[in-house]
């Protein structure tokens, strides 16, 4: 039986990269069936062993668990996302409660939770390295967060709070979506005033999707901000735009309102029963910032000059409306529109007219070059790896010694079989609890293929897409841990875009884009004028931006600090309080706030955003200041401390280990242009 499914038996294939080739979906059935059950007796084992817990018999026998179960789900994962069928659909939404439940049960296992934490009382007499500390540390957070160790009570109170919680969360993103399938604004041939070919297209396409004849505006932030940035017609603009943002807001069957106050009181309730005074300190204990003061802290710094700047931008684009003989006061409809136009007359940049220098090719080996001076790694391709689809690019990854660190997969076309976005995954981590094991990692994005013979050209945006991704990819590719848990990726959330983000920063280096952003054509660099402004344009517009996602953070952060809300009184409360440019309305006004209502994936999370943006400036800064981004000295510390440490220490050690200090948030200021560049 096991031998007929590849998934269940020996991977033969070079690097024992699973046999992608061969496995079809009717395979994943059985196998999770069986990875299920073997890790099930595995927990049983650990946690019905009369030996005296120690970290051997508890930690790091949970650490050897579900070993075929990481191995069947990392295969399916992969495949889901990036080259699915409803076959593999199917299969999702059948497994997705399963595993929910498979996790859940042992979370909330009291004779495993007991051995666990009779382990971490003792630990200081234990003789633990750090690294065992941190894992077993982690593993106790874990159990402890899931509600381990509750009353049964307070653990049945907790389950029903889930349950709601889960309901409200998928009642308020339809709600949402209800809202923006409901709204349809037509266009008469005079409405696409100003409109370029493009956002035509777009609004043709809308209609069509729609049903309709001609040119519709939707509410998705595709449809509308273009809309916005370019409609001649200022009624229209408003129109449009007071929809969009009373989305969830409408008195209606779809109003979001009372649903927030009841998500914010059920978050409370159970923050208060894990022992944690709100949600906020709840959520935030687990993170590199650990506090809501901390996350306070650095949103008012960035604050005050946002603001200041802000307030600049909004004169300039009232100058351009009265030099027109407009005779109002900007609007929030009108931010965009004027913006569009002073960003056109300061930088004139066409996408078409720099995208002949981004040719696919040329921007990868720009990733592997920067890879190669700053760690000494080298990408060998390799045709003999399985593949799940024959767009897949695979090379060998090998370090400075030639010793293999890895392999990395490069997916980078879109196709209708694969989600949209941009992710890095990977098929198997580094570890080295029982031996050597090195990983298997992709990036996947999607760009759109050149046509038959033509090079794949990217925008800015695509190539920066290529670093970030690639960074995450480093990250797990130059992992040294020995506990898979803390290995690669395996860190906190607000630290885990640090490898990504910075690394976008080489993309943005004369270094970089005088050696590999040639035209496709001639081979000829990019204009030193063209490059400029392109770098130039990064930070018009910032104090808007800023302000607006600022905006947002503090009313995340307002709503978790105890208690049901009122969502009007807290978006009121915090513009007053902050005294919000009218002209600016939140990113996100809080009855469509999807990331922290429809799920509570960035509740009172929104900052991370920012968060990890003043690490990598900083980061980035500490290569600026020796005067050659690629310095040996810095980039080993990076490569010792961040890329190679997964989670083995607290993010904010990992940090200073590297830095010397904690980060600043000069360095994100500057980046913005939210200070001036003397300061
Ligand atoms: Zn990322």
């Amino acid at each position: 039986m096991s031998k007929d499914n590849p998934l269940l038996g020996e991977w033969t294939a070079p690097f024992s990269v699973p046999p992608l080739h061969a496995i079809e979906p009717d395979h994943f059935a059985a196998a999770f069936e069986q990875a299920l059950a073997e890790h099930r007796g595995e927990i049983d084992a650990i946690a019905s062993s009369r030996a005296e817990p120690d970290f051997g018999n508890t930690v790091a026998a949970l650490e050897r668990s579900g070993r075929l179960l990481s191995r069947v789900s990392n295969v399916f994962y992969v495949l889901a996302g990036a080259d699915t069928n409803d076959a593999i659909q199917a299969i999702e939404r059948d497994m997705a409660p399963l595993l929910a439940r498979h996790w859940n049960e042992i979370h909330l296992n009291e004779a495993l939770f007991a051995r666990i934490d009779s382990v971490h009382r003792r630990v200081d007499g234990l003789g633990l390295t750090p690294e065992q500390a941190r894992v077993l540390e982690r593993y106790h957070a874990l159990f402890r967060r899931a509600g381990a160790g509750l009353d049964a009570a307070a653990k049945e109170r907790l389950k029903e709070i889930g349950d709601r919680l889960a309901s409200l969360g998928t009642a308020f993103g339809q709600n949402v979506l209800a809202d923006e399938q409901a709204y349809i604004l037509p266009l008469a041939d005079e409405d696409l005033a100003g409109l370029p070919d493009f956002a035509r297209d777009a609004a043709r396409g809308d209609a069509e999707e729609r049903g309709l004849a001609g040119h519709a505006v939707t509410l998705s932030r595709s449809s509308v901000e273009p809309f916005l940035q370019f409609a001649a017609r200022r009624e229209l603009r408003e129109k449009a735009f007071r929809a969009w943002i009373a989305r969830g807001d409408n008195g209606g069957a779809t109003d979001n309102n009372a649903t927030i106050a009841e998500l914010t009181a059920l978050r409370d309730e159970k923050a208060r029963l894990l022992g944690y005074p709100s949600f906020a300190d709840y959520r935030l204990d687990d993170t590199m910032a650990k506090t809501p003061a901390a996350v306070t802290g650095l949103l008012d710094a960035v604050w005050a000059p946002a603001r200041r700047r802000v307030a600049e931008e909004r004169d300039a684009l009232q100058e351009i409306v009265t030099a027109e003989g407009g005779n109002f006061r900007l609007a929030p409809w009108d931010w965009r529109y004027y913006a569009e136009k002073l960003r056109k007359a300061r930088f004139d940049l066409d996408e078409s007219e720099i995208k002949p220098y981004l040719p696919l090719e040329a921007i990868i080996e720009a990733a592997f070059y920067t890879a190669n001076r700053l760690f000494g790694l080298t990408f060998t391709p390799r045709a003999d790896v399985p593949i799940y689809h024959p767009d897949v690019r695979v090379w060998e990854v090998a370090g400075p010694d030639g010793r293999h660190v890895g392999v990395f997969f490069g997916d980078y076309f879109a196709r209708p079989s694969k989600r949209s976005g941009a992710w890095m995954t990977s098929l198997r981590d580094q570890e080295r609890l029982d031996g050597e094991v090195r990983p298997l990692v992709l990036n996947v994005m999607n760009f759109n293929k050149g046509a038959k013979g033509e090079p794949t050209l990217l925008s800015f945006d695509d190539a920066r897409t290529l670093f970030h991704e690639f960074g995450h990819g480093l990250h797990g590719l130059m992992s040294e841990g020995t506990y898979p848990m803390i290995s690669g990726t395996g860190v906190l959330q607000d630290f885990v875009e640090l490898p990504s983000q910075l690394y976008e920063h080489w993309l943005d280096r004369p270094e970089i884009l005088e050696r590999f952003a040639r035209h496709y054509k001639t081979g000829e660099p990019m204009p030193r004028a063209l490059m400029d402004r392109l770098i130039a344009s990064r930070t018009f517009n910032q104090g808007f931006l800023t302000t607006e996602y600022l905006g947002s953070s503090y009313v995340d952060l307002d709503f978790h600090l105890g208690g049901a809300k009122d969502a009007h009184k807290v978006e009121a409360e915090t513009r007053e309080r902050m005294q919000m440019p009218e002209e600016v309305v939140l990113r996100h006004r809080p009855p469509h706030f999807g990331h922290i209502f429809s799920g509570d994936g960035y509740a009172a999370g929104y900052y991370s955003y920012l968060w990890s943006e003043v690490l990598d400036a900083d980061a980035f800064n500490a290569f600026e200041e020796t005067g050659d981004v690629f310095d040996p000295a810095v980039a080993g510390r990076l490569r010792e401390h961040i890329y190679a440490a997964g989670g083995a220490r607290e993010p904010a050690e990992a940090y200073q280990a590297f830095r010397g200090r904690m980060p600043a948030v000069d360095p994100l200021l500057r980046k913005r242009g939210l200070v001036d560049e003397a300061a």
